[in-house]
């Protein structure tokens, strides 16, 4: 089986928030972190599922700690440019990446491997 099909099966461990619901901002659905994803509410269950699973390829591409720290270097040089932590965060090629998937909600099964590397 190659990587890039591989890297499609593969699916965070998901769990509900809970208790971190009243921590993490609403406008997150759902917050990813290595293997795991956490979720909540039900309407925009799946969308954010397919959403998370590409970060999570992502991660795991990158041998999740490379993924970690080219995501700081990003945010870092973006606070710089913009001076804004939302704007920093959104213009990183990972979120970038990951926002196709709004486009086309099939794009966690047909992305290609490093495919973040098309939003630097
Ligand atoms: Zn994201």
């Amino acid at each position: 089986m190659s990587m890039t099909k591989l890297l499609h099966k593969l699916r965070p461990v998901l769990v509900p928030m809970g208790p971190l619901e009243k921590i993490i901002p609403q406008k997150f659905e759902a917050v990813g972190f290595g293997w795991v994803m956490f979720y909540r509410g039900k309407h925009t269950y799946d969308l954010y599922v397919r959403y998370e699973s590409i970060h999570f390829q992502q991660q795991v591409e990158m041998l999740f700690i490379f993924n970690w720290l080219t995501w700081a270097v990003w945010i870092l040089y973006g606070l710089t440019k913009y001076r804004s932590l939302s704007k920093a965060y959104s213009s990183t090629p990972f979120e970038k990446e990951a926002q196709l998937i709004v486009r086309n909600t099939n794009y966690n099964k047909e992305r290609k491997l490093w495919g973040w590397t098309d939003h630097v």
